[in-house]
Order: structure tokens, then sequence, then C-alpha cells
């Protein structure tokens, strides 16, 4: 199986909800899609959303780095030799983690099909069903717990609540919400780096002390800021992840060896795909350091194959934020992992199981 040729569009689909963070306000999901084209008639899908304020891509800049750099290494290449087709994806170009995803993905798409299995059972995973967590969008105390409530009513077991800027106001969110959902739901709370670190160890102090037990607390401080990530975990009981600290296993690897952070959130838009998140969980394994695996504002393709990565990785991959699909108002994507609400279920189908993909803009290439 050859890949033969690559064809780019580009998939948006209206949020339920204007998603907020202390980086940004959205309302439509926005996906450049890759489809792989092979000499058997197989085709191989991938996925990027352009998230600039995070790791740097554009939609523009997903689409030339695809184009001008990343596909003129793949065209004739052999689907089996998937080592040789990940390295040249890597080492196509510095940066632009999201277009390398977008194009490893497809690559692991068309080789779990060309191996006939699903890439979770083909990576040694044995159970299909996970379930992800919610994430409620910073905004007003009584909005925050409004959306936190219609959450743990539809069957959300874990609330990953945005926080940012305003520490008074975000312990507020966190005691309100805590005391709306009760045990009802765990707390995940994301600063985005949006405080100091002494502002991050007065809060979680403050919202310890409440008595309130956070499940986590993802990035509480600047992306560079290590020094500041070490001060925090040191200080707060509450498990720290590293989000915007760590893209890849260089990253991981710093962020391991300061104890900078409990956990690390692996994002394949971040890590340039699946080899690049297997490689993070694998080397945190090692070093007995725990996972959670996320997404961006992002459609079903890629948290389909962020799906496959968490259930190839079970034992290091334990904490599950890959709602990205439920935050849509519906999903284009025809086959691939099946989302109900907090749960996601992985078919049997080869690959990623993708059959297709609707309403998709074509670029042309
Ligand atoms: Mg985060």
């Amino acid at each position: 199986m050859r890949i033969t040729h690559i064809e780019l569009g580009v998939s948006r689909v209206p949020l339920k909800l204007p998603f907020r963070t202390a980086l940004r306000s959205v309302d439509q999901v926005e996906d450049v899609i890759v489809r792989l084209h092979t000499d058997s008639g197989h085709v191989g899908y991938g996925a990027a959303p352009p998230t600039a304020a995070i790791t740097g891509d554009t939609l523009d800049s997903i689409v030339a780095a695809i184009r001008q750099h990343i596909a003129p290494h793949l065209i004739g290449g052999e689907v089996a030799e998937l080592d040789q087709l990940t390295a040249l994806i890597r080492e196509a170009v510095p940066g632009n983690p999201s277009a390398k995803a977008a194009m490893d993905i497809a690559v692991h798409d068309l080789w779990g099909q060309w191996q006939g299995a699903p890439l979770y059972r083909l990576f040694g995973g044995s159970h299909p069903r996970l379930r992800t967590d919610l994430t409620i969008s910073v905004g007003e105390v009584s909005a925050m717990v409004e959306q936190s409530l219609h959450a743990v009513g539809r069957g959300y077991r874990a609330l990953k609540l945005k926080l940012g800027k305003d520490p008074a106001l975000d312990i507020r969110r966190v005691l309100a919400i805590h005391e709306a959902v009760g045990d009802r739901a765990t707390l995940r709370l994301d600063a985005n780096q949006g405080w100091s670190a002494e502002q991050a160890v007065q809060v979680l102090q403050a919202v310890e002390h409440a008595g309130v037990q956070p499940e986590l607390l993802e990035q509480p401080v600047p992306a560079n800021d290590i020094d500041g990530l070490c001060h925090v975990t040191a200080r707060v009981q509450t498990p720290v992840v590293a989000d915007e600290s760590v893209f890849d296993a260089n990253d991981a690897i710093e962020v391991i060896r300061r104890r900078a952070a409990d956990i690390i959130n692996i994002k394949l838009m971040k890590a340039g795909g699946i080899s690049g998140a297997l490689r993070i969980a694998d080397l945190a394994a090692a070093h007995g350091v725990g996972c959670m695996i996320g997404c961006m504002l992002e459609g079903a393709v890629g948290v389909t194959a962020a799906a496959h990565v968490a259930a190839a990785r079970p034992e290091v991959i334990t904490k599950i934020d890959l709602d990205g699909p439920a935050l849509c108002r519906y999903n284009p994507v025809d086959g691939g992992a099946i989302f109900r609400e907090a749960e996601i279920d992985l078919t049997d189908g080869p690959g990623l199981g993708i059959r297709d993909i609707r309403d998709v803009e074509r670029l042309d290439y």
C-alpha cells in the first residue's frame, strides 16, 4: 500500500456554547482535514485545529507546512514502513506540531487499515471504553454553576473548570461549584497559565482549607515558567498537571527531571501526533509519572486518534479530557469513536475506523 496523493479540506462545526478560557473565546470548531490516498484505494484520515494561541499553528500555516514541507516526503511512501514515515513527518520542518499531528494521524490510520485492526489494539490496548470530563468555560459564577449542574445531570463525573487571571474570583468559582455539585463530580482546575506561582499557591491553599480537594490543578503558571511550576507543585496538596509546559518528549524529560509537575497532559496537537504522544506516555510510565490525555477545541477525527492512544496506554494515561466532540452541536464524522456525552467507545473498525467526513470544504491542492 503506497501513498499516492493528499487532499486537504476544512471542517467547521458550531459549538453548543461559546468556549472561553483565560486565553481566548471561540464559537466554532475548525479543523484542517487531511485525506491520504493510496494505490489500494484505502484513505487515511487526519485532522488539526488551528490553535494559534497555544501551539502557534494557524489554518494557513498548517496548510502551508503540509503542502510545502511534509507532503512531498510522503508521496510514494510505503504504508507498512510506519516508523520511517513518522520520522519523515517529524523531521520535515521545525515546529508546526499540529500540521505534523494531522499527517502522523493519517499515516497511522492507513497503517491500521493495512494491518486490518483498530489502532488501540495494535498498540496493545484491550478496553475500548473511556470516560471523559467536560470543560466548563470561565465566566460568571452563576453561569459556571448552572453549566456544572447541567453537566452532572448529563452523566459527567469529572468537570474541568476553566479559571484564570482573577484569583479571588477563581476561589469563589471553585467553592460555589463544589457547593452545588457536592461529591457527584470531581473538579479539575485549569488556569491556562493565568496565575503567578504565588497566586496559584494562595488559590489552592484557600480551596484546600475550605475543605475542597480538587482532583488536579492544570497549568497554573506561564508555559515557560518551570521554576514557578516547581514552586506550586512543592507547596499544594492537589496534583499539578503540566499542559502548555509540555509539548513533546524533550519537554516531558525536563518536567520529570525537575519534578515540576505530578502529571503530564498529553495532546496530539502539541506532540506532533500519535507517535509523539506514545513517546511521552512511555517516558512518563518509565519514571512513574502519570498522564492525562487532552484535546484542543477540535472535532472527532483528532479526538478519535487521541482516544486510541489513551486506550493503548491505560496504565499511565488515567485521566481523560477528550470533550471536543461533546462540545460540538453535531459530529460530521461517519465512523471513528462513538461519542455519547461522557462515554467514548472505540469500534473494531481498522485504523481509526473512520469511513467519511461530511461537509468538508475542499482546499485545492
Ligand atoms: Mg489545559
